[in-house]
């Protein structure tokens, strides 16, 4: 993986490379916390939201508009109003907000800060992937410049909303990147998914109002506070303005982080920026958004990176991981891999997702193991229908689902020649035949 930044118009990454970003004078000398004091001293907190609401920026996991998601805290309870940014970034082939995390802690702080004033919060709460070392030791850096500085504590840059910032380490749990998990795990309690409703926005963390979004859609704000939401509104396409960060992970030349405008076709961003397929291989197929959606086709490249062009394909841009498998690998045995992650990471809480997802691994097991038949396809059958379509209580068990059914329908002649035993990319021959 290397450390890259992309092309084209960039927003986030635009200083990345610049010795010591990572310090509170050198991020300040490149325009930081211009975003906040804008905030601070000339503008509403609803002004604030109107501002994020007009440049069209949307969650960079969730795809829901930013705006209307502050916009939604309930202000009319009484008590404290929490901001918690969810660094829990465990989505396999994802580590863009790691990038961000290091190479630009400040931004990511600010950006919270601005979103805290902007819904009434004085609590901010970052919840970080526990292996994430070096970005913690980053943030907690940098919330002690803040701190030492002024621009947290009682008067953030000599305004009257009071901030501070407590930074949280996961402990490896893949659950805990699900909001409500995340605040389970905050409260000390085991990291499970809560039944929503009711939604964070009126009762989260603690029961109270909590507005939860991910690192990169936090860091998005300075930029729009400091430059305008028109200039923002004026990038990528106009369903998906801005710009977003990509991790380009598997059979690529330059596996890294790339940022790139929305709207731009991903051919660009897998063949011209990562480098495309190794020497002598094609790519056989990818995952759009991490490893939860459905797997696209090599002529799916085409396609816009912009949130409408990927549901238009049936997937989804995710966390903004695109992995990329080529001709030399099985896809059967891809799709075991990350069926088995899903199952290992259940929480348990509800059967299809505990229970479907270690009779996939079974079932797969089978059929990578060269003693599969039909039956087990037919058994992969129903166990992606158990775990799809609102039958688990989060979002995992779909995604497993979605690994099941996106490869199984694109690459069902793979599937059945692992029923018969065959299959020349994992060494087996006709093995079925002779047991
Ligand atoms: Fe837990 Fe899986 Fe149910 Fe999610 S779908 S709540 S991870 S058991």
């Amino acid at each position: 993986m290397i450390d890259s930044t992309g092309d084209g118009r960039r927003v986030l990454t635009r200083d990345f490379g610049t010795p010591g970003l990572e310090r509170l004078g050198v991020y300040e000398e490149h325009g930081g916390f211009a975003g906040l004091r804008r905030a601070l001293r000339e503008m509403t907190p609803r002004e604030v939201v109107d501002e994020i609401a007009a440049s069209g920026l949307r969650g960079r996991s969730s795809g829901f508009p930013a705006g209307t998601k502050w916009g939604l805290i309930a202000r009319d309870r009484p008590g404290p109003t929490y901001l918690v940014v969810n660094a829990d970034e465990s989505e396999p082939g994802c580590s863009k907000d790691r990038y961000l995390m290091e190479n630009s802690p400040h931004m990511v702080l600010e950006g919270a800060m601005i979103a805290a004033y902007a819904i009434g919060a004085h609590q901010i709460w970052i919840y970080i992937r526990g292996e994430y070392d070096r970005p913690r030791r980053r943030l907690e850096a940098a919330v002690a410049e803040l701190e030492a500085a002024g621009h947290l504590g009682p008067a953030p840059l000599g305004s009257a909303h009071a901030l501070e910032v407590r930074i949280l380490r996961g402990h490896g749990a893949y659950i805990c990147g699900e909001e409500t998990a995340l605040l389970e795990s905050i409260e000390g309690k085991r990291g499970q998914p809560r039944p929503k409703p009711p939604f964070p926005a009126s009762q989260g963390l603690f029961g109270q109002p909590t507005l939860v979004s991910n690192v990169e859609t936090f860091a998005t704000a300075p930029w729009i506070l400091t430059s305008g939401a028109a200039a923002y509104a004026a990038i990528g396409s106009p369903s998906s303005p801005g710009t977003r960060l990509f991790t380009v992970s598997g059979c690529v030349r330059r596996p890294g982080n790339y940022e790139m405008e929305l709207g731009t076709p991903f051919r660009h961003l897998v063949e011209d920026l990562a480098g495309g397929p190794l020497p002598g291989h094609e790519v056989k197929c990818w995952w759009p958004g991490g490893s939860s959606f459905p797997i696209l086709m090599p002529e799916h490249l085409d396609l816009g990176s912009d949130l409408e062009s990927l549901r238009s394909a049936g997937t989804s841009g995710g966390s903004g991981g695109v992995i990329v498998l080529d001709d030399g690998h099985c896809v059967v045995a891809a799709a075991r891999r990350l069926v088995e992650f899903y199952a290992r990471e259940s929480c348990g809480k509800c059967t299809p997702c505990r229970v479907g997802g270690n009779w996939a691994v079974r079932t797969y097991d089978a059929l990578a193991g060269g003693w599969g038949d039909r039956g087990h396809l037919a058994m992969l059958d129903r166990i992606q229908a158990g775990l799809q379509n609102g039958r688990c209580l989060c979002v995992l068990g779909d995604s497993a689902g979605a690994v099941i059914a996106s490869t199984m329908s694109r690459f069902r002649v793979e599937y059945e020649a692992h029923a018969r035993g065959e299959c020349r990319l994992c060494g087996l021959e006709r093995i079925a035949a002779t047991v």
